[in-house]
């Protein structure tokens, strides 16, 4: 994997630039209500370092509960590509699915961050 990532949905209507100093380091999952649902494991990025080239007018936006963090998925193909860590705001959440290159399977053992008793929920 090199600095320079590219992830994509399913139908190819969002493109999204990642730049990615050093690879894909601590996958995780979570727990919470919206990531159990989808399943997904994810890396995070800071903001300056993701890039929607192609399609953002496919994208939508999702919030819930606190509507702090934003939840963009393929208005198209319904894949959700990133959202915005509400545990750190200066940083985008990706689909590790939807990097290119990336064996999901690879990343089975991805540990939990425990979302479903989010500490922000506790402020
Ligand atoms: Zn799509």
């Amino acid at each position: 994997m090199t600095a320079d990532a590219k992830a994509t949905c399913h139908c190819g209507s969002v493109e999204i630039k990642l730049t990615l100093p050093n690879g894909i380091e601590n996958a995780e999952r979570c727990s919470c209500s919206i990531c159990s649902r989808k399943f997904s494991a994810f890396v995070g990025v800071h903001l300056d370092d993701l890039e929607v080239l192609t399609g953002k007018s496919s994208l939508k936006e999702y919030t819930f509960h606190t509507h702090s963090s934003k939840h963009y998925f393929c208005s198209n193909c319904g894949i959700h590509t990133h959202h915005r860590s509400r545990m750190s705001p200066t940083r985008y959440v990706v689909n590790l699915s939807c990097i290119e290159g990336v064996k999901i399977e690879d990343y089975a053992d991805a540990p939990y961050f425990n979302g479903r008793d989010h500490p922000k929920d506790a402020e």
